[in-house]
């Protein structure tokens, strides 16, 4: 099994950390021809804008999104999340766009711009899981045929799953915590 993370801005080098942890083979992605023989990719967290763009200018907004729509399998947090969004309101950012889901960035105003809590992701077991915010989005609408991995205490969603393709609000690369990342693997394997 060989994982891509894309390497444009942001978090990859922790993703890459968790993958290694993990014993799982790792590439970094930043042009086209790294998109070869993947399993799987994830899409970081970072800026959403300057990802979008730096992807349109490596030609790899339309490879990636052919492949996703060809089922591979992809995992975005916090950036890539709403990378994945077909919808990302209030803002001029082109998306891949492969997920039916509605994505608010900078969703928890100023105060709460950064904050840690403990969520429940029931696919992940009953222990919580440590969840971690970064000026993070939120999801705001959910379509048909996506299934919801977890919400904060007030029901705001805050991860999601469409067959292949997982969103995440926060930051699973961020801690010791590698339950999310082996879900996402377990998808990868067509064993989730
Ligand atoms: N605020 C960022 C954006 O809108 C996302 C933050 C993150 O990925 N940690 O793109």
């Amino acid at each position: 099994m060989k994982i891509g993370v894309l390497a444009s801005q942001g978090a990859f080098a922790e993703h890459i950390a968790t993958l290694h942890r993990l014993e799982v083979d790792t590439t970094p992605v930043r042009l086209t021809r790294h998109l070869t023989s993947l399993d799987g990719l994830i899409i970081p967290g970072g800026e959403s804008t300057s990802i979008s763009k730096l992807m349109l200018g490596y030609d790899l907004m339309d490879e990636i999104r052919n492949l996703a729509k060809n089922g591979l399998p992809i995992l975005g947090t916090c950036a890539g999340m709403i990378l994945l969004a077909k919808k990302i309101p209030d803002s001029d950012t082109e998306p891949i766009g492969v997920m039916g889901i509605t994505a608010r960035r900078n969703a928890f105003g100023r105060q709460k711009d950064s904050f840690e809590t403990d969520l429940s992701i029931p696919v992940l077991g009953e222990k919580p899981f440590p969840g971690i915010f970064i000026r993070a989005p939120l999801i705001e609408q959910v379509n048909d045929g996506v299934e919801i991995l977890a919400r904060l205490a007030d029901y705001t969603i805050v991860a999601a799953r469409q067959e292949k393709l997982v969103a995440a609000a926060f930051h699973p690369e961020l801690t010791d915590d590698m339950r999310f990342h082996r879900y996402f693997l377990d998808i990868v394997t067509g064993d989730r």
